[in-house]
């Protein structure tokens, strides 16, 4: 399949682009498109051919269920049989926006969109190219983000054609994602909300609104036996193809660690990779430097240490923007291991790090 890739002005869509999306759509078809958190792979979430395409071009488990998204809240009726209170309340403060309710499904949802459950995910986008597409497409779109299963979230369209070209109708490039995380998801259906993934909207935020919110233990533990309650976040995801090794720990013992990994990673010639925040990266750099002037080539291959900065601590936003594009940049560098820093930041902190612990698959190293 021919995969169309069209540009549009994010903020103000050009209407035939959509229009043709929309009929794509309506059709059974898939289209990729820009949202404010990840970009999605669309398909009509009334259609069961169309969500059994959408597991088959991410090659995703079809017991993982898709979130369906709206444009219009008047629209929530059909597909969702219960919306408790607290949930409009919700609603009132977060919607449009980065935050995913589940509640118990009608009968209009298929089961091929909700993975066999009895609950529905849904999201009302606040991107104008979101919004516009899935009115288009006749008011509901199931989307999972637009990556190969397992492989980072895709914050741009480039991102979405490395892994789905040749797979999808259409590919809509609105540029890059403002928030580069998947929606923080609630779950409805228990008596207290409980957050089955962290996002932008953060627990405190949550909190505030809502009074009490619980953290499904699943997505905090590292004990395997701990089930997370959404699907998705029991699979291995968001893996570069290196090993990741998150070392945590006193910032001066963080550095000095992740420098002597680099020196010995040099010594075996590997080619290492260093993420971290922008206020170390000078001294990983300096770190650098030395290895690159000591040893031209090893075993063939050019000594390389990448030393990837992406965003300041007093500035988390920053770093959950880039992290996803971050880790693919590493695998179009074949390099052989990489070092992260832990980013426990304040307000985006537990969504950067829940992502992170799994693209490590939870190797932890704390330095003493
Ligand atoms: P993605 O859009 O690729 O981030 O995937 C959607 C996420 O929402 C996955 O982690 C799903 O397991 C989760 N999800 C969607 N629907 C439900 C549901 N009804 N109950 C629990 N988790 C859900
Ligand atoms: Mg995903």
């Amino acid at each position: 399949m021919n995969t169309d890739i069209e540009k549009v002005d994010p903020g103000s869509p050009d209407p035939e682009t959509i229009a043709r999306a929309g009929k794509i759509l309506r059709e059974g078809g898939l289209v990729a498109f820009p949202t404010e958190t990840v970009y999605g792979l669309g398909g009509d979430a009334l259609n069961p051919e169309s969500s059994k395409k959408i597991y088959a071009a991410k090659g995703r488990p079809s017991d993982n269920p898709l979130i369906v998204h709206i444009a219009d809240r008047k629209d929530l009726a059909r597909i969702a049989a219960e919306v408790p209170e607290s949930a409009v309340r919700l609603m009132d403060e977060y919607w449009p926006g980065p935050v995913t309710m589940i509640f118990p499904k009608t009968e209009e949802v298929p089961m091929e969109t909700t993975g066999g459950l009895p609950t529905v995910a849904v999201r009302f986008p606040s991107h104008p190219t979101a919004r516009a597409l899935i009115r288009a497409a006749g008011g509901y779109i199931a989307a999972p983000s637009a990556n190969l299963s397992g492989r980072p979230s895709p914050t741009s369209a480039a991102h979405v054609a490395q892994d789905l070209s040749g797979r999808i109708e259409m590919i809509i490039d609105g540029g890059n994602a403002a928030i580069g995380l998947e929606s923080t998801i609630v779950d409805f259906t228990e008596e207290i909300p409980v957050i089955l993934r962290p996002g932008f909207i953060n627990y405190e935020m949550l909190k505030d609104v809502l009074g009490e919110v619980k953290v499904d233990p699943g997505i905090l533990s590292e004990n395997e036996h701990v089930r997370p309650k959404a699907p998705g976040m029991r699979y291995r995801h968001y893996a570069p193809k290196a090993p990741l090794v998150v070392i945590e720990g006193e910032p001066e013992k963080v550095t000095d660690l992740i420098r002597k990994y680099l020196e010995k990673a040099a010594a075996e010639g590997k080619r290492a990779a260093v993420l971290c925040s922008d206020e170390t990266a000078d001294s990983y750099e300096r770190a650098a430097e030395k290895i690159r002037s000591g040893g031209a080539e090893q075993n063939g291959k050019n000594l390389c240490v990448m030393v990837s900065p992406i965003g300041s601590l007093t500035e988390d936003e920053s770093i959950a923007r880039h992290l996803f594009g971050q880790l693919r940049l590493f695998d179009e560098q074949n390099i052989d291991i990489i070092y992260s820093e832990a980013f426990d930041t304040p307000r985006l902190g537990q969504a950067i790090m829940n992502r992170l612990l799994k693209a490590a698959g939870h190797t932890v190293i704390r330095a003493e």
